[in-house]
Protein backbone atom coordinates (compact mmCIF):
# COMPACT_ATOMS: atom_id res chain seq x y z
CA UNK A 1 0.00 0.00 0.00
CA UNK A 2 1.37 3.61 -0.79
CA UNK A 3 2.46 5.07 2.12
CA UNK A 4 0.92 8.81 3.30
CA UNK A 5 4.06 10.70 1.55
CA UNK A 6 3.50 9.25 -1.77
CA UNK A 7 -0.59 10.36 -1.50
CA UNK A 8 0.99 13.47 -1.13
CA UNK A 9 3.55 13.29 -3.76
CA UNK A 10 0.50 12.08 -6.13
CA UNK A 11 -1.45 14.84 -4.86
CA UNK A 12 -4.39 12.42 -3.18
CA UNK A 13 -3.47 13.88 -0.09
CA UNK A 14 -3.13 18.06 0.33
CA UNK A 15 0.18 19.14 0.98
CA UNK A 16 2.10 22.83 1.86
CA UNK A 17 4.15 21.95 -1.23
CA UNK A 18 7.65 23.57 -1.10
CA UNK A 19 9.45 22.50 -3.80
CA UNK A 20 9.14 19.38 -6.71
CA UNK A 21 11.80 18.11 -8.86
CA UNK A 22 11.39 14.74 -10.66
CA UNK A 23 12.73 12.78 -8.06
CA UNK A 24 12.30 14.85 -4.80
CA UNK A 25 9.08 16.31 -3.05
CA UNK A 26 9.33 18.93 -0.30
CA UNK A 27 6.76 19.90 1.72
CA UNK A 28 5.55 21.51 5.42
CA UNK A 29 5.44 19.24 8.34
CA UNK A 30 1.63 19.49 9.55
CA UNK A 31 2.71 19.08 13.09
CA UNK A 32 5.90 21.48 13.45
CA UNK A 33 8.39 21.80 15.99
CA UNK A 34 9.50 25.24 14.50
CA UNK A 35 8.06 27.70 11.89
CA UNK A 36 9.06 26.42 8.11
CA UNK A 37 9.60 22.38 9.77
CA UNK A 38 9.59 20.70 6.52
CA UNK A 39 9.96 17.65 5.39
CA UNK A 40 12.30 16.58 2.28
CA UNK A 41 11.50 12.96 0.48
CA UNK A 42 12.30 10.87 -1.98
CA UNK A 43 9.45 10.02 -4.96
CA UNK A 44 11.21 6.86 -4.60
CA UNK A 45 9.34 4.69 -2.09
CA UNK A 46 11.72 3.54 0.18
CA UNK A 47 11.34 2.95 4.56
CA UNK A 48 14.28 3.28 5.68
CA UNK A 49 17.36 5.82 4.56
CA UNK A 50 20.34 3.75 4.96
CA UNK A 51 18.21 1.69 2.31
CA UNK A 52 18.42 4.33 -0.46
CA UNK A 53 20.47 3.98 -3.52
CA UNK A 54 23.89 5.90 -3.13
CA UNK A 55 22.45 8.10 -5.82
CA UNK A 56 19.05 8.72 -4.63
CA UNK A 57 20.49 9.04 -0.96
CA UNK A 58 23.30 11.84 -2.30
CA UNK A 59 20.76 14.12 -4.21
CA UNK A 60 18.42 14.07 -1.25
CA UNK A 61 20.62 15.87 0.33
CA UNK A 62 21.47 18.21 -2.59
CA UNK A 63 17.55 19.07 -2.94
CA UNK A 64 17.75 19.74 0.35
CA UNK A 65 20.71 22.23 0.69
CA UNK A 66 18.60 24.96 -1.46
CA UNK A 67 15.47 24.26 0.43
CA UNK A 68 17.18 24.93 3.74
CA UNK A 69 19.17 27.83 2.30
CA UNK A 70 15.62 29.09 1.44
CA UNK A 71 13.88 28.36 5.36
CA UNK A 72 17.12 30.10 6.58
CA UNK A 73 16.36 33.35 5.08
CA UNK A 74 12.54 33.22 5.72
CA UNK A 75 12.40 32.10 9.28
CA UNK A 76 14.61 33.83 12.00
CA UNK A 77 17.01 30.92 13.33
CA UNK A 78 20.47 30.09 13.83
CA UNK A 79 21.24 27.28 11.64
CA UNK A 80 18.92 24.27 10.05
CA UNK A 81 19.28 21.13 12.12
CA UNK A 82 18.52 18.10 10.06
CA UNK A 83 17.79 14.66 11.55
CA UNK A 84 16.06 11.49 10.45
CA UNK A 85 13.94 9.31 12.46
CA UNK A 86 11.27 7.51 10.25
CA UNK A 87 9.23 5.75 13.16
CA UNK A 88 5.96 7.05 12.71
CA UNK A 89 6.07 7.03 8.15
CA UNK A 90 7.73 4.21 6.80
CA UNK A 91 8.77 6.42 3.83
CA UNK A 92 12.46 8.06 3.87
CA UNK A 93 12.45 11.61 5.11
CA UNK A 94 14.39 14.59 5.99
CA UNK A 95 13.08 16.60 8.74
CA UNK A 96 14.38 20.51 8.14
CA UNK A 97 13.88 22.56 11.13
CA UNK A 98 15.10 26.52 12.24
CA UNK A 99 16.77 26.00 15.50
CA UNK A 100 18.57 28.68 17.63
CA UNK A 101 19.34 25.67 19.78
CA UNK A 102 19.36 22.38 20.47
CA UNK A 103 15.89 22.22 22.28
CA UNK A 104 14.34 23.16 19.12
CA UNK A 105 15.68 19.70 17.91
CA UNK A 106 13.65 17.98 20.73
CA UNK A 107 10.97 15.89 19.11
CA UNK A 108 9.26 15.03 22.93
CA UNK A 109 8.19 18.56 22.60
CA UNK A 110 4.51 19.95 22.26
CA UNK A 111 4.22 20.37 17.99
CA UNK A 112 2.88 23.66 17.15
CA UNK A 113 -0.27 24.50 15.63
CA UNK A 114 -0.88 26.47 12.82
CA UNK A 115 -3.75 28.06 10.74
CA UNK A 116 -3.92 27.50 7.05
CA UNK A 117 -3.58 31.07 6.62
CA UNK A 118 0.25 30.80 8.40
CA UNK A 119 1.23 27.54 6.74
CA UNK A 120 0.26 29.53 3.37
CA UNK A 121 1.86 32.37 4.73
CA UNK A 122 5.40 30.43 5.89
CA UNK A 123 5.27 28.87 2.70
CA UNK A 124 5.15 32.24 0.78
CA UNK A 125 7.73 33.21 2.46
CA UNK A 126 10.06 30.21 1.95
CA UNK A 127 9.31 30.16 -1.80
CA UNK A 128 10.32 33.71 -2.19
CA UNK A 129 13.74 32.54 -1.42
CA UNK A 130 14.02 29.14 -3.42
P1 LIG B 1 8.93 10.35 11.61
O1 LIG B 1 8.48 9.23 10.69
O2 LIG B 1 10.16 11.05 11.11
O3 LIG B 1 9.06 9.86 13.03
O4 LIG B 1 7.75 11.43 11.65
C1 LIG B 1 6.96 11.69 10.53
C2 LIG B 1 6.70 13.18 10.40
O5 LIG B 1 5.76 13.36 9.36
C3 LIG B 1 6.10 13.84 11.65
O6 LIG B 1 6.88 14.98 11.99
C4 LIG B 1 4.68 14.20 11.24
O7 LIG B 1 4.22 15.40 11.78
C5 LIG B 1 4.78 14.29 9.72
N1 LIG B 1 3.55 13.89 9.06
C6 LIG B 1 2.84 12.74 9.26
N2 LIG B 1 1.76 12.71 8.47
C7 LIG B 1 1.77 13.86 7.75
C8 LIG B 1 0.89 14.40 6.75
O8 LIG B 1 -0.11 13.81 6.37
N3 LIG B 1 1.24 15.61 6.23
C9 LIG B 1 2.36 16.27 6.62
N4 LIG B 1 2.60 17.46 6.04
N5 LIG B 1 3.20 15.80 7.56
C10 LIG B 1 2.91 14.60 8.12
Amino acid sequence: MATIFTKIINGEIPSYKVAEDDNFYAFLDINPLAKGHTLVVPKKEVDYMFDLDDETLAGLHIFAKKIAKAIEKAVPCKRIGTTVIGLEVPHAHLHLIPIKGINDMNFEKPKLKFTDEEFKQILEDIKKHL
